[in-house]
């Protein structure tokens, strides 16, 4: 009989990018299976739902829960892997704070419908069908799991414990996680951000962080930014300062942007809310030139112009989560 502890990791909505960073812990992975009975992972094992219903309340030692709440499916298994889990983690942006699914709250389910299964150019549906949770057909009933009207994160369901933001989290970040459970290290404070560190990426960006104001916005394929200076100083919208460390600032090292898949610092309730602030003291207005109201209204107006997508520069990953949450029905 297997006595390790229960280890499982589910998706949701979500992408596998968060699979992929669990077995990039490469051969560290077998330290996983030394220590845990691996139980559950659809995109990894043929474990069915069937086998967690058997399992006793709270014999799941651990769970990784990835993906967003899109479906009834997903709502389903994630009430069903609370009960049977000791430690629920959201693992990842979409199960953390919605992430990219979390987008689509900003349209109507009825609107994704049409885009998807009627306007779409690659689509021959003259009859206008879209899904429905129940189908007659001459044999019965076709259930499929109901689309919800909006995407909600993990912590909107159902009580998580720990979240491991990231899109997907650094691999370096997950075996950290895992190290310490096998260790049976003291276990933080529930509802305690894992794998991630208390400041924003700024801290661990080598970049020169003596800002200059901003007199318009560029995006990515607009310009090739100089290596050393904050990109939000050449006019790139840089999220490292409204977004939490833990990821070595990859992406501003490589002349990217980071655009924010740690999700808020310690503090910050509201990631996209906390950039617009810092934009806002960043943009050269003109009231050192001398600008009436009006002028500097319209300057910021068209400063503010050359930023292409509100919620899809500031609220990518969080819109979910955010104070927003996205259009309200
Ligand atoms: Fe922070 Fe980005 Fe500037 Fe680096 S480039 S200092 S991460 S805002």
């Amino acid at each position: 009989m297997n006595t390790k502890p229960k280890l499982g990791m589910y998706w949701a909505a979500s992408c596998g990018g968060c699979e992929v960073a669990l077995v990039n812990i490469n051969e560290k992975i077998l330290d996983v299976a030394a220590n845990f009975d691996f139980c559950f992972c659809p995109c990894l094992l043929d474990t069915k739902k069937k086998d967690i219903e058997e399992f006793a309340d709270g014999e799941i030692a651990v769970t990784f829960f990835n993906g967003a709440i899109r479906t009834e499916e997903n709502e389903e298994m994630a009430r069903l892997l609370r009960r049977k889990s000791q430690v629920l983690i959201a693992f990842g942006s979409c199960s953390y704070e919605g992430c990219i699914p979390g987008l689509s709250n900003m349209h109507t389910m009825a609107a994704h419908f049409k885009s998807i299964y009627i306007d779409n150019p690659t689509v021959d549906n003259p009859n206008g069908i879209v899904p429905k949770p129940q189908t007659q057909v001459p044999e019965g009933t076709l259930t499929i799991p109901a689309f919800y009207e909006r995407v909600r994160t993990l912590s909107q369901v159902v009580e998580v414990d720990y979240s491991i933001p990231g899109c997907p989290p650094e691999s370096g970040q997950v075996w950290h996680v895992i190290e310490e459970l096998i260790k049976g290290a003291p276990l933080p404070p529930k509802g305690s951000i894992l794998g991630a560190g208390s400041s924003t990426v700024c801290r661990e960006c080598p970049r020169d962080k003596t800002h200059r104001k901003v007199s318009r916005f560029y995006r990515t394929y607009e310009i090739i930014p100089a290596p050393e200076p904050c990109l939000i100083s050449q006019g790139v919208i840089c999220m490292g300062i409204a977004t939490a460390d833990g990821c070595g600032a990859l992406c501003p090292k490589v002349n990217m942007p980071c655009i924010g898949c740690y999700g808020p610092p310690e503090g910050v309730l509201d990631q996209g809310a906390k950039m617009i602030a810092v934009l806002g003291s960043m943009i050269d207005a003109g009231e050192r030139k001398g600008l009436s109201e009006d002028e500097m209204a319209r300057r910021v107006d068209l400063i503010l112009d050359s930023i292409p997508d509100y919620s899809g520069t500031f609220y990518k990953f969080s819109l979910a989560g955010s104070i927003l949450g996205g259009r309200r029905p």
